[in-house]
Order: structure tokens, then C-alpha cells, then sequence
């Protein structure tokens, strides 16, 4: 998922605006409950200004609360720890009262000095009331799930849309996977809620979005995983996304480690392909692009949408290191804190060498 975040950055130049919400015309304000939950939602949009955890307690109601530590699974799943209420200038472009509550449909979005359109994106809030009509949002997860199934194998239950019939043969896959890494790295087991669907759209509308700027574009199978709940997000990959699950187990034992994305595409690839398939690509890739210099390897992020060649080639280290030291190498290799030590202790590469380390390696690829 890095690989989509990085690519954003270039693209968007985000402008940090907490400013008022503004109300579209043709939205009728008038009843009481909607001025109730219009209040409410610039509340809660303004308490992302002000830099301090939001006390989702005060907001959700307690069912969600129960359910997730962060109940807004909008917020922080477009730029990981950056909330996406802090892009553009939100707008509410409709309300509607439905099921005894408030639905709330806002644009985010602003303009240059040309006025020029950037729309970040559309999300829906629902804003419901308890005995008092003290109002609490709903996620909109909670709602949408009404029309999901579950099945549940071992410690991971997953979530899908009814249009699929869940795989158990590639849910035994994953468990397997699963049981081997907490042995391998003696770790308890993990209850995970892994919600998957076919595509990337539906994941994000399932969220609440009905557009952000990473939909429509991203047509490969892709995920994201969330570990202050335990979650996956995955599109297009099914009961079996490795990858992600590596994440929610592994980041957390080495959290400042260089090598957490390129341990869980080692584990579990990336994008829809294992390892081996983005290495080969990657070697095609620098035989005719010599000018890109792999000592900074860090500025290596981009060559195409279907392979990250940074994450790739710091899983060629994990790969190479499992196959020379297995397992205990790999825990070694996981507590360094940079690339440049990485690369001097442990395969013998002096600064400004690895250039020619990583293109020599990749050729037996
Ligand atoms: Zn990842």
C-alpha cells in the first residue's frame, strides 16, 4: 500500500485547510435534526485542527466504540497517520433523513490560484440520535455490513459481500501461512477481521467513500491493514492476502526497521504477484534505465503501477538473507534502523557499492 501513498505525494499537493463547513445550495437545513447533526459534524471536523487524539467516545456511539479503538475507518485510510479531514475545503452537497438518522454527503476539495478543481474526495457520515437526541455517529461500515455474510477460520473472520462464495480452500491457505509465521516467529495468535471484496471501488465505498482520488484507478488487487483494530482491507485477492496479515503481526516487533514493507512482500508479495515476478521485471527495468542510481534507494520508489521497486528490492534483501541464515536471520536483519547498515553488516556492501550489489543480484533472479 506504500506504493500508492507515495505516488499521491507526487501528485497532490494538499494544502491544510480546517475551515468552516460550507453548505451547498439546495440542501434543506431546516429541520431540527439536521441542524442538530450539521452542528455536530463541524464539531467533529474541527477537532482534527487541533493536533490532539479525538476522543472518538464523545462522537460514536457505543456499539462502534465497542467494536474499533478508531471508529472513523475514513479518517486515517488514505494517508495513513494524516486525516483526511485536514484536505481541501469540505462542502456539504446533500442531506438526507433516513432510518431515523441524519445522512450527511460532503465534497472535499479546493482551488488554486486559477481556479483550477482538486476534488480529494466524497465521504458519508450518518448521524444518528439516542433517547435524548443527543446525536452519535454511525460508521458507515456498520451499516453496510447489514448486506455482507462472514465466515470465520480460526483466528481470522472475514467479511464479503453476498455475491461471493466463500473459498475455504484458500482460507486453509492463508491459515496455514498464518500458523507457520507465529511459530516461526513465536508469536500468539491474532484475531483479525479481514474484509475483502473484488474490487477496490467497493472496498472504498464500503468505508463511506462514494469517490476519493485512489478509486477507479486502482484495478490490481491491493490491501491495507489496520493494527490498531486488527484489521485487512483487501480487493481483488480473495480469502488469501498474506501480505497484509505479515503487517499486523510483524511491523510491531521493529516498528522503526527499513525492511517492514519488504518483509510482507517477501511473505506475501505485492500488487498481485509474488516476489520473484517483481524482481524479474525490476532487472528488465534497470537494463535500460542505467541511469538510476540504487544507492539511493529510497528515491527508487516509482517505475510503472503494476511493481514498487523499493519494496521489491529490500524484500530481495529479506529473501536473501532467509535463504542464506533462514528464520534467525531474519530476526537479525529486522533490528537495524537503516538501509546503510543493513547493507554494510550483514552483505558486506560499502557505501556507494550498492548499486552494483543490487543489479549483479537481480541477474540470478
Ligand atoms: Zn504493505
Amino acid at each position: 500500500m506504500k506504493y500508492k501513498l507515495l505516488v499521491l505525494i507526487i501528485f497532490v499537493s494538499i494544502q491544510s485547510s480546517f475551515c468552516q463547513v460550507r453548505i451547498n445550495f439546495g440542501v434543506d437545513t431546516l429541520d431540527v435534526n439536521v441542524v442538530s447533526a450539521i452542528k455536530f459534524y463541524r464539531q467533529y471536523i474541527g477537532e482534527f485542527s487541533k493536533g490532539t487524539k479525538v476522543d472518538y467516545s464523545k462522537y460514536y456511539s457505543a456499539e462502534d466504540c465497542k467494536q474499533f479503538k478508531t471508529p472513523d475507518k475514513m479518517a486515517f485510510s488514505l494517508m495513513g497517520s494524516d486525516p483526511i479531514y485536514k484536505w481541501g475545503k469540505p462542502t456539504i452537497i446533500s442531506i438526507k433523513q433516513e432510518n431515523k438518522c441524519v445522512h450527511i454527503k460532503t465534497l472535499f476539495a479546493e482551488t488554486d490560484s486559477l481556479k483550477e478543481l482538486t476534488v480529494y474526495y466524497i465521504c458519508n457520515n450518518y448521524v444518528g440520535f439516542d433517547k435524548t437526541m443527543k446525536p452519535y455517529f454511525i460508521n458507515p461500515m456498520s451499516i453496510n455490513i447489514k448486506q455482507w455474510q462472514s465466515a470465520t477460520n480460526r483466528n481470522v473472520t472475514y467479511y464479503f459481500p453476498k455475491y461471493h462464495q466463500f473459498n475455504k480452500v484458500r482460507s486453509d491457505s492463508l491459515i496455514r501461512k498464518i500458523t507457520q509465521l507465529e511459530k516461526d516467529w513465536n508469536l500468539a495468535p491474532i484475531q483479525i477481521r479481514y474484509y475483502f471484496t473484488d474490487t477496490n471501488d467497493e472496498m472504498q465505498i464500503f468505508k463511506g467513500f462514494d469517490y476519493n482520488f485512489g478509486m477507479g484507478s486502482t484495478d490490481k488487487p491491493s490491501g491495507l491493514s489496520d493494527a490498531t483494530d486488527n484489521l485487512v482491507f483487501s480487493s481483488g485477492w480473495g480469502e488469501n492476502y498474506f501480505h497484509e496479515i505479515v503487517h499486523l503481526y510483524l511491523n510491531k516487533l521493529h516498528p522503526n526497521s527499513p525492511l517492514n514493507e519488504g518483509l510482507a512482500v517477501f511473505y506475501g508479495g505485492s500488487l498481485g504477484h509474488d516476489l520473484y515476478w517483481h524482481l524479474h521485471r525490476i532487472n528488465q527495468y534497470l537494463k535500460v534505465h542505467p541511469e538510476i542510481d540504487l544507492n539511493f534507494l529510497d528515491k527508487f520508489y516509482y517505475m510503472d503501477n503494476l511493481t514498487n521497486p523499493n519494496s521489491a528490492l529490500k524484500a530481495l534483501l529479506c529473501e536473501l538473507t532467509f535463504k542464506k541464515k533462514g528464520i534467525a536471520g531474519l530476526k537479525k536483519i529486522m533490528t537495524y534502523n537503516s538501509l546503510d547498515e543493513i547493507l554494510s553488516e550483514e552483505f558486506n556492501v560499502k557505501k556507494l557499492d550498492g548499486d552494483k550489489f543490487f543489479r549483479s543480484t537481480l541477474q540470478n533472479y
